[in-house]
């Protein structure tokens, strides 16, 4: 009956995009999205996707017909390559598996529904604090308890390294470890190269099982290899391990929901079995939730991951993204720094990646949304790219004015 259904709370972020949305304020900004923005805060088309797309139309071979189950072939093998290097031993031992998802979230979501099926180990998730929201949710629908490691400190607004490893050398052998291997969401802060070996050190010793969420591949650094070095890394290093991996926006695909799971088994005599075992239940998790990925998105990127023209192109595309919200980093902390707005700002150019975590109050976040028209997340975290050279000025004397009160 009706009445057995209690009202869930509204998703905040929709929540704020919709306030934002009826204000009538012409200086409103939008610091919440998590979505590109070009310097005219307008949605951003890849000129590299346009040309895919002019190549798709033309194309009259195309069909409307289902994908495999697993999706489109040319797009989940580039997507391997992308993710673990071309030149991946395992790629080469044949120790991959990987399935075409809905974007980003359905790769997170099906890694968590096998894992809530077959996973052996001890059936919790270890998440930072603060993680992207949605990991909670995606992990309690299918089962698995969700708990937390120190992430992010307040003091200097940079990784609590100590923190973190404490958590996770505490945590019960055989645990799940939730990783972002760049641009972590929400604070911009990743660990170091060096902390990166010290953490599967400490995975390794415990049997921990890495899943690796990876939603922003060449929007860090814009250095599509280097933003992945991570997951290669603990490849490289012999893990079972799996990676969620989105084209929403490094592709600027979000609506389009191109994405990809990768299971990776450890070098083994017999790897290339349980690769096969694993792929066989994928195949029916996949059938049974969504029966097969959709075509557009995985088919643009594929286009691009297949050429190596349009793959340079897509590199340069991704610089402009980079480069813009390195240049807003730039500005917003030196222009914090011209008007003394109390604190320090260094953590602005320190962190990357699409977000920023400003050390904002709530109260100061709801005084930026209601005097000036500023919106961003309660726990103060602003999206860069909604930053750009028409709205900086205001945002950093709106920020001074809250911070110096
Ligand atoms: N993981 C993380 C950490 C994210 O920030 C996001 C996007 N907000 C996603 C996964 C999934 O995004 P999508 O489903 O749009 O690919």
């Amino acid at each position: 009956p009706p009445d057995t259904v209690p009202q869930a709370p509204e998703d905040p972020l929709f929540g704020l995009a919709r306030a934002y949305k009826a204000d009538p304020s012409p200086n409103k900004v939008d610091l919440g999205i998590g979505a590109y923005r070009d310097n005219n805060a307008k949605p951003w088309v890849l000129p590299v996707v346009k040309k895919a797309d002019d190549i798709l139309r033309n194309n009259p071979e195309l069909n409307h017909e289902y994908a495999p189950i697993a999706g489109i072939e040319s797009f989940t093998s580039k997507a391997a390559e992308l993710m673990l290097g071309a030149d991946s031993p395992a790629l080469a031992d044949r120790r991959v598996t990987s399935v075409q998802t809905i974007s980003g979230t359905g790769a997170v979501h099906l890694g968590a529904l096998f894992l809530a099926k077959f996973y052996k180990g001890n059936r919790t998730v270890y998440v930072s604090n603060p993680t992207w929201a949605n990991h909670h949710q995606i992990f309690n629908n299918v089962g698995i308890t969700v708990a937390q490691y120190p992430y992010f400190s307040k003091e200097t607004r940079g990784l609590d390294f100590e923190g973190m490893t404490a958590a996770i050398s505490a945590a019960p052998e055989r645990s799940i470890i939730l990783l972002h291997p760049c641009a972590h969401n929400p604070t911009g802060v990743d660990p170091t190269p060096d902390q990166w070996k010290q953490l599967a050190v400490i995975i390794r010793e415990k049997k921990h099982f890495p899943f690796f969420d990876c939603a922003y591949q060449g929007f860090a650094s814009g250095d599509l290899a280097r933003d992945a070095s991570a997951v290669r890394y603990f490849v490289e290093q012999g893990f079972e391990l799996v990676v969620a991996q989105s084209f929403a926006k490094n592709f600027g695909l979000y609506g389009e929901r191109a994405g990809c799971f990768h299971f990776v088994g450890a070098p083994a005599a017999d790897a290339a079995e349980t690769v096969t075992r694993v792929a066989s239940q994928l195949a029916i998790l996949q059938r049974s939730e969504i029966s097969n990925p959709p075509l557009y998105g995985a088919r643009i990127a594929s286009t691009v991951l297949n050429d190596p023209q349009l793959f340079a192109e897509w590199e340069e595309n991704l610089r402009t993204m980079s480069g813009r919200i390195i240049d807003m980093r730039k500005a917003l902390r030196s222009k914090l720094e011209e008007l003394e707005t109390p604190g320090t700002w260094n953590h602005i150019t320190d962190q990357i990646g699409m977000f920023s975590f400003t050390g904002l109050t709530e109260p100061q976040v709801m005084k930026l949304r209601e005097e000036y028209h500023i919106y961003m997340t309660k726990n103060g975290r602003i999206s860069m790219a909604g930053l750009n050279t028409h709205n900086i000025d205001h945002v950093a004397q709106a920020i001074r004015k809250v911070v110096g009160e």
